[in-house]
């Protein structure tokens, strides 16, 4: 198994293509490796080399997919997102010890004047004319001397930050050999070989797309279409051209696909997919069985998170069951219940604790965190994930929630994702997130804010719940909305739901 990121891209056949997008030609594995050459040679021109860290802020597409692989095959990659504003991105670049930005040519935006007010080296990122998707040259007036080593398995590759969604985001360093393993058991459960194709739709500044969507399909020696982001209006055009056999995406995306799917039949029996996969949030039962009747293939939920460099476990493929509700089977890292390791008790609900080659060595500049998150057992360390869960008689693991969002109410422990699931059965009810609302006296009570697709109200909804869980479980307040609030990466954040819908004074 490769252990750094140019070793999972050096086999494949030089004329097999690698990289598509909606306006270039297809860029083939001998051009990305041609082109990694020219990215080392010029990044050490710039003094750029092992150890250095270069912020990556470009638009989604083939350029953010290539400059993340060639890159990480000389220094330390840290993509951020192209939508901060300059004081975030002061933050961002400062937190990470950023040598260097790299930019779009002629991008003049918030992501340059930080780096002017750091003195931080602007990288410029250009595309000669008929280019090959992907290809880019890069121009700086930066100077100085690199280390020119290559980097090694135990060299940091990728650095993200988590997506925010339960506490302020924290950094987390990735090795050549966290992201060289993970790409590979993503690979391993999907069973990607050079004929597939994967659509990413996906940011590249998280770890869902750059991982399961460009570098288990360059481990795989198979080819990604990159599209400039997710856009629901554009789905079925981009796949009538694209021709993919897989895309991947967070559930509040399958959600608009489906709204689009009856008008593109025609496309979607014209490209059919070997499979679709989701993950990063919960996937509601009912989704996935619209997915699967709408596609004609099977959906594979995975379970993924920053730490782990994405996948700990996937739902497999068929002749094996998709369970609905489940994030699957181990898929790469050990996983088990807390409590199996601590006290050695082999059933029930617990928190999710995961050891493999795919995990980072610690957050960064944390401490605490770190001393919170990592335990050693049985010549083992593993990570506490924060997410509740158990192990069915079949080995597939089904998440009752994250610890930091179960709902308490005067001591009595809500799901938010079972009372999401109860809800999505209104027939008027398109998409709930359940979340607490601070209560003088319980502490905390439930609420949901919902989007309809036909006509109900609050009334109706909450008879509804509570003809179908008990009292204590059904929300006091229905909030009917046109849209949910969503993070950077497309989750509804629970935490802090009641402050962003103004419910409360944050
Ligand atoms: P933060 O750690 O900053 O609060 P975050 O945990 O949302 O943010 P990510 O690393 O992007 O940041 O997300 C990982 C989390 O996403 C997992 O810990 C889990 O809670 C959730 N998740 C991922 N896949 C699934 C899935 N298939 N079903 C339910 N939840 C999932
Ligand atoms: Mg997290």
């Amino acid at each position: 198994m490769h252990t750094t990121v140019s070793g999972f891209i050096a086999a494949h056949a030089d004329d097999a293509p690698a990289l598509g997008s909606p306006t270039a030609a297809w860029l083939s594995y001998g051009g990305l490796r041609e082109l990694s050459t020219n990215v080392r040679d010029a990044l050490h021109g710039f003094g750029i080399g092992r150890g250095d860290r270069v912020a990556i802020v470009l638009p989604n597409g083939p350029e953010m997919a290539a400059s993340f692989i060639t890159v990480a095959q000389v220094a330390v990659t840290a993509p951020l997102n192209p939508a901060y504003r300059e004081d975030e991105y002061v933050f961002y670049l400062e937190d990470l010890q950023a040598k260097a930005l790299m930019v779009m040519a002629g991008d003049e935006g918030p992501a340059v004047a930080a780096a002017r007010r750091l003195n931080i080296a602007i990288l410029r990122v250009s595309v000669p004319d008929g280019a090959d998707a992907g290809r880019f040259e890069l121009s700086s007036d930066a100077t100085g001397q690199a280390d020119t080593a290559a980097p090694g398995p135990d060299d940091v590759a990728l650095i993200l930050h988590t997506s925010g969604t339960t506490s302020r985001p924290k950094i987390v360093p990735l090795l050549q050999s966290n992201v060289a393993a993970s790409a590979e058991h993503i690979r391993a459960s999907l069973d990607l070989t050079p004929k597939d194709r994967c659509m990413n739709v996906m940011p590249l500044f998280h770890i869902h797309g750059l991982l399961a969507a460009v570098s288990a399909t360059l481990a795989a020696g198979a080819s990604v279409w990159c599209t400039p982001g997710f856009d629901a209006l554009k789905f079925f055009g981009w796949m009538r051209d694209a021709k993919p056999t897989w895309y991947t995406a967070v559930p509040t995306m399958h959600q608009a696909i489906l709204t689009r799917a009856g008008r593109n039949a025609e496309i979607i029996e014209n490209v059919p997919l070997r499979f679709l996969r989701s993950s990063s949030a919960s996937l509601p039962a009912q989704v996935m069985h619209a997915l699967t009747e709408t596609f004609g293939a099977p959906v594979i939920e995975g379970y993924g998170m920053t730490e782990a460099a994405h996948q700990m476990a996937s739902n497999p493929l068929p002749p094996r069951a998709q369970k609905p509700g489940a994030v699957g089977i181990e898929a790469g890292p050990k996983v088990r219940i807390a409590h199996e390791i601590e006290d050695r008790l082999t059933e029930g609900t617990g928190e999710v604790v995961i050891s493999g080659p795919n995990v980072t060595p610690g957050y960064e500049g944390n401490p605490e965190a770190n001393a919170k998150s990592f335990f050693e057992a049985d010549g083992d360390r593993w990570f506490r994930t924060g997410d509740q869960g158990a192990f069915d008689e079949d080995g597939y693991l089904h998440l009752t929630g994250r610890l930091k969002e179960i709902i308490n109410r005067g001591g009595e422990k809500i799901s938010p994702l079972e009372v999401d699931g109860v809800l999505l059965d209104h027939p008027a009810i398109a998409q709930v997130v359940t979340f607490a609302l601070p209560h003088p006296k319980l502490g905390e009570e439930v609420a949901a804010a919902v989007v309809l697709k036909a006509e109900a109200t609050e009334r109706d909804i909450r008879n509804f719940a509570a003809e179908r869980m008990a009292d204590f479980k059904v929300p006091r307040k229905v909030i009917i909305l046109d849209e949910i609030p969503k993070g950077a990466t497309g989750k509804m954040q629970r935490i802090g739901m009641a402050e962003k819908l103004g419910l409360v004074e944050s």
